[in-house]
């Protein structure tokens, strides 16, 4: 687990490589605007580094932090293979709720059928689909700190 303030070290250390590229910003303000870039977008010390590579793969000049989160949203934020995905459930679509239909047994609707859902218990072989996970971090947050440690860096 990378902390934050890794990552903003990391970051700013990284786009020193650029320095390889033409129009390298000679001020700091410049470069530290190049490491909040990369740091808003990575999502690891790993992905800062593949970005960097990209950029000094592809470009011949350093780019401007806007194209910076261009590559980083080109770049996968992980190396890892994905799993196959399981197939979905038949009985419910994957949704993980399926309907089922009843008879009323009393009272003056007694006899109409009716439809109610209920939990599918999808059978091991096959997985209700997942709900995406949130992304909880506050990129305004991560963002202001980033350039605070960057400034510090930077004197
Ligand atoms: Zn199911």
């Amino acid at each position: 687990m990378t902390t934050l303030e890794e990552l903003q070290d990391f970051c700013v250390e990284e786009i020193r490589r650029l320095s390889a590229l033409s129009y390298y910003p000679s001020d700091a303000f410049g470069r530290g605007e190049l490491a909040k870039a990369l740091v808003k977008h990575a999502d690891s010390i790993d992905h800062a580094r593949r970005i960097v590579d990209a950029i000094i793969a592809t470009c011949r000049q350093c780019p401007p932090p806007a194209d910076i989160a261009v590559v980083a949203g080109e770049v996968p934020a992980t190396t890892a293979k994905q799993a196959p995905p399981k197939r979905a459930c038949p009985l419910c679509n994957g949704s993980g709720f399926r309907t089922r239909e009843y008879t009323i047994e009393r009272g003056v609707f007694a006899g109409e059928k009716r439809t109610e859902a209920v939990r599918c218990g999808c059978p091991p072989s096959a997985e209700p689909a997942t709900v995406p996970k949130l992304d909880t971090r506050d990129p305004e947050l991560a963002a202001s700190v980033a350039s605070a440690a960057a400034r510090r860096r930077m004197q």
